[in-house]
């Protein structure tokens, strides 16, 4: 009995994929190049998410052309960082839930890494890929909580629902005082350990059995919008929304037309005003979780300052992979850029706004095959996210 064939198929016409196939006849040397965003960012590009059909048993190599280019633009003023590149490996699945790390080596300017998948199809990405119905699926799942109420904050550009969670106690005497905090996340798609991030702190944010998060829910209404930049997440970009804008540079003066997403969500925060606030992202060459925090803004204080190293603290203190010690790279700005997210919201609303990135490589306090920088510990640090505010929420306003 003969076998059927097996032709080796690789695309990234995926939900969330991105990758353009140079040629895919041969197992042993597929070609592929990154896709580059809408949009005048040269920092729009690098992220990739792919399928590998037929692949059982085959060493596959893969090779991404040229990506050094990209990590050059990137690094252009900060030559000394290892690039986003260099001793990291792609994130892998079979069931598109769970992802391993698989090793890579630089190979001239491409990026090279080979595979024998034990199944027929495996998927690839630059960093675990969060998927649009992962999120629908997430958020119909929390429902059932009390404290949460689920709304829409806008529409993207292409008419997709910005969603929008609205988590606190459900008391009879709701303390008329409770702090207003917004947490945000995926500004820029590609940054998927932010969606992870989120489900561990929302996830902690409606345990019922939890008592941390039932004291910070009596002093605080927690703002919720998982995906800033839903065109982006599903159109596999890696910073722009639809319309080629990088969102995180568009705070000072959204256009409704051209970044409508934060339009919406600053319209609505002008509404609640803002006691905290927290923008997730993701760096692709530090190994370390680090905050942004407002210390340069026009209007920075000693009580900022204090109240930023109180929440450092306090993070700390719940997770070790939240380390003190890691000053945002390449120092201090003298003055703050007030078209990203978290240095607006600090400088006109007078609070404590960070700005959180995880790392895409391993940490470098753990790195360890056991221990990789995965969506399951990204998860965990999103609980720890509750000690941390929890320990700051008394003292948000003077
Ligand atoms: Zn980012």
């Amino acid at each position: 009995m003969s076998t059927p064939e097996r032709p080796l198929s690789v695309g990234g016409d995926i939900p969330t994929g991105s990758i353009e196939v140079l040629s895919a006849s041969d197992p042993g040397d597929i070609r592929l190049r990154l896709k580059r965003d809408p949009g005048p960012d040269v920092l729009a590009i690098g992220y990739y998410h792919f399928r590998a059909a037929g692949v059982r048993g085959r060493r596959c190599r893969f090779r991404i052309v040229d990506v050094r280019k990209d990590a050059a633009e990137r690094l252009a003023g900060r030559e000394d960082y290892e690039d986003g590149w260099t001793g990291t490996g792609p994130h892998a699945s079979y069931d598109r839930r769970h992802w391993f790390r698989i090793p890579a080596a630089i190979d001239g300017a491409d990026y090279v890494f080979e595979h024998v998948p034990e199944h027929d199809v495996c998927y690839y990405a630059r960093w675990a890929a969060y998927p649009p119905d992962r999120l629908l699926d997430f958020v119909a799942g929390c429902q059932g909580s009390p404290r949460l109420r689920v709304g829409t904050a806008g529409r993207s550009v292409q008419g997709r629902d910005l969603d929008l969670l609205t988590i606190t106690a459900p008391d009879d005497t709701p303390d008329t005082r409770r702090r207003a905090c917004w947490i945000v996340a995926r500004q820029h798609p590609s940054e998927t350990m932010a969606s992870w991030f989120v489900e561990g702190l929302v996830t902690r944010l409606l345990d019922p059995h939890d008592p941390v998060a039932a004291d910070l829910l009596r002093h605080a209404v927690v703002y919720v919008v998982p995906d800033m930049n839903p065109d982006g997440t599903a159109l596999g970009h890696t910073r722009a929304n639809a319309a080629g804008a990088n969102l995180n540079r568009e705070w000072i003066a959204p256009d409704p037309e051209r970044s409508p997403e934060v339009h919406a969500v600053r319209t609505l925060m002008e509404r609640t005003g803002v006691d905290f606030a927290c923008d997730c992202h993701g760096d692709e060459e530090l190994r370390c979780n680090f905050l942004g925090g407002p210390l340069e803004i026009p209007s920075r204080s000693a009580r900022l300052d204090g109240l930023f190293h109180d929440f450092e603290r306090a993070w700390h203190d719940a997770s070790p992979d939240y380390q003190l010690g890691h000053p945002y790279p390449g120092g201090a700005p003298a003055t703050a850029d007030l078209r990203m997210a978290w240095n607006w919201i600090a400088e006109r609303f007078d609070c404590l706004s960070v700005l959180l990135e995880q790392p895409f490589k391993d940490t470098a306090w753990r790195q360890n095959a056991a221990l990789p920088w995965s969506p399951e510990r990204a998860v965990r640090f999103g609980a720890s996210f509750v000690d941390a505010l929890h320990g700051v929420v008394g003292r948000l306003r003077p």
